[in-house]
């Protein structure tokens, strides 16, 4: 049986027997004995009054430790709802909240009612309670909803039999945000004001814990969006920084402006040589904003985003700058208003497109220079080439006694033309290979070729300087090699730069060596010598161009630092790479990699 015996109720039992003891018309003594035990009661009543506060006390305590703890807003409702059941002994009750959006009411906990009976005109008088709560933002009760004059009238009042009724406002920050209801059909007389104080401080609670719900909610989400938005904006520093193609940057830069902001045009502009205007690059040429009067008074040193409204849409330009120079604009085209966070967005898209798209214009222009490079060295060399032959073949003819007997001076004058024309071809040819190779228009003639055959060639073509040098050669070449893929000419231009690198750089009486072994699917050649060899910061620089080490032995020799640089880039076009080990003043170990190619027996 649910126990009905509250303060409250005692209190009106006291009120109603007082008024007994004062009435003169029954005897003194019923009166006395009235009188008695109304002090009883009265002691009663204190201590079951103490009793209840406290229990109050607790629960509120509980509640608002509950709120502390946790931050699963339906869990601290049902909480509070449950509380304020048990202590106001109602029935039933629920709470409910104001959707913000719609300004609809949202139940959020009900104890023993439905959501269906919520809507059913049975609720029609608790409806009207919560509407007066919600719009005065002060509490209600009634201990006898059927005497009540305010509504007394109502049907649900007198079919549904309510009679107790209360409902406080949930108040955060000076705005009702919901409210709480509790109701009971069958007693009169069940809630007091006292009642309606503790659902109040049961309701200033549930909006503490709304309130932080919602505040968590907010940071949480803002979080979440700032997350999201550094990991967009990582993805985009990965695609930016993936790329030195200006067309792809661009794209880029022009898609993720409009993902980012749900736009539904965007342009780019791209500054012109001069500086002074900017042009489309990017984005549909009709109805393209006129960029140059747009951003007549922008100052290129501040990122900033300016709202335009030239069109019936919302349009907003960024400028991009660098170093505070402006190199281009980005102009978004949207249906909507841009927001806070889509500005925000935009300025940091803005900032690393800015970069990438000087990277790639940078490039850009080291690309074409390096291309105007080679052709002019390709032009050079091939024009060079001419005079040359012609140099050659005239000293040669004048050696030969040709246009009359040379006497000893004279041959030896010519012998020094000679040997600088020869210096020279090698430069021309040199340079020419690079320019070719970095052209891209180096043809290769590859074929399957027996490495023996080329080592051996190669090595007489210079046994003359290895003589003259009084240096040894040991070839240690299997004769079981397989065949390997390489442009013959090309195979004896690599081993003739090793051979006489090592040539050069032993010196007289030294030994040299050249060996070969299959290693994996490449045949691995090595050229060592017992030479002034290469210390190890050299090491590192030794195959770029015209690196020469600043050794005195180097130095006397004839060179130009290409060659290493030439065949490097031969070896790895053929399919092999290169590499050495060395130690200064112990000699040097050059060795490169050629794919093995079987020849194919028909
Ligand atoms: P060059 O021989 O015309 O100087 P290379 O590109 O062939 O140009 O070689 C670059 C530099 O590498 C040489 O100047 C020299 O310092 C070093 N080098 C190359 N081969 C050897 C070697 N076998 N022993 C010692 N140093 C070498």
């Amino acid at each position: 049986m649910k126990h009905d015996f509250s303060i409250e109720k005692l209190k009106i039992l006291r009120h109603d027997l007082q008024m007994l003891a004062d009435d003169e018309s029954f005897p003194s003594a019923t009166r006395d004995a009235l009188q008695k035990s109304l002090s009883k009661l009265d002691e009663a009543v204190n201590i079951f009054g103490a009793n209840t506060e406290q229990l109050r006390l607790a629960a509120i305590y509980r509640v608002s430790q509950a709120i502390e703890s946790s931050l699963d807003l339906d869990q601290v409702l049902t909480q509070v709802m449950d509380a304020v059941i048990s202590l106001t002994n109602a029935e039933r009750g629920f709470l409910m909240l104001v959707d913000t959006e719609t300004q609809g009411l949202n139940l959020r906990a009900a104890r023993n009612i439905e959501q269906e009976t919520l809507q059913s005109e049975k609720m029609e008088i608790s409806r009207t309670v919560i509407e007066s709560v919600l719009k005065t933002g002060q509490g209600v009760v009634t201990t006898d909803a059927q005497t009540d004059p305010r509504f007394s009238g109502r049907e649900s009042v007198l079919f549904y039999g309510l009679r107790s009724l209360m409902g406080a406002p949930l108040i955060v920050r000076g705005k009702v945000i919901g409210v709480i209801y509790v109701d009971n059909r069958a007693q009169s007389g069940m809630f007091t004001r006292n009642d309606l104080d503790l659902l109040s401080a049961f309701a200033s609670q549930a909006a503490i814990a709304i309130d932080n719900a919602y505040l968590f909610t907010r940071t949480d989400q803002a979080l979440a969006a700032r997350i999201g938005e550094l990991e967009t904006l990582t993805q985009i520093d990965g695609e930016l920084n993936a790329s030195l193609d200006l067309e792809r940057v661009l794209e880029i830069t022009h898609r993720r402006a409009i993902q980012g902001t749900d736009a539904n045009l965007a342009w780019v502009f791209l500054s012109d040589e001069a500086g002074s205007r900017l042009s489309l690059a990017m984005g549909p040429t009709q109805s393209q904003p006129n960029i140059n009067e747009l951003l007549v008074n922008v100052s290129p040193m501040r990122s900033q985003v300016i709202p335009i409204s030239d069109n019936q849409n919302n349009r907003v330009i960024v400028p991009l700058s660098h170093v505070g120079k402006l190199i281009g604009a980005l102009v978004l085209e949207s249906a909507e208003q841009f927001t806070d966070a889509h500005v925000q967005f935009l300025r940091r898209l803005a900032g690393r497109a800015a970069t990438a798209i000087e990277n790639a214009r940078l490039y850009q222009a080291v690309q074409q220079a390096n291309l105007a490079k080679s052709k002019f060295v390709s032009v050079v060399s091939h024009e060079l080439r001419v005079p040359m032959t012609s140099i050659r073949g005239y000293t040669d003819l004048l050696r030969q006694g040709v246009a009359g007997k040379a006497n000893d001076q004279q041959l030896e004058f010519l012998e020094i033309i000679r040997n600088n024309v020869e210096r020279m071809s090698v430069l021309v040819s040199d340079l020419s290979d690079i320019s070719r190779i970095e052209t891209g228009r180096l043809q290769l003639e590859t074929s399957s070729l027996h490495l023996k055959r080329y080592v051996e060639e190669t090595v007489q073509r210079l046994q003359s300087r290895l003589d003259e040098k009084e240096q040894s050669l040991t070839l240690n070449i299997p004769d079981n090699l397989p065949t390997i893929s390489a442009d013959p000419n090309r195979l004896v231009q690599v081993l003739t730069n090793l051979i006489s690198n090592a040539n050069k750089y032993t010196p007289s009486k030294g030994s040299l060596s050249v060996q070969a072994r299959v290693e994996g699917n490449h045949v691995r050649i090595d050229v060592s010598d017992t030479g002034i060899g290469i210390d190890s910061s050299d090491q590192q620089k030794l195959f770029s161009q015209f690196f020469r080490s600043e050794d005195e032995m180097v130095r006397e020799q004839q060179g130009w630092g290409l060659g290493l640089n030439v065949t490097k880039q031969l070896v790895e076009l053929m399919g092999g790479s290169i590499g050495l080990q060395s130690k200064s003043g112990l000699g040097s170990n050059f060795w490169f990699t050629l794919p093995i190619r079987e020849v194919q027996i028909e």
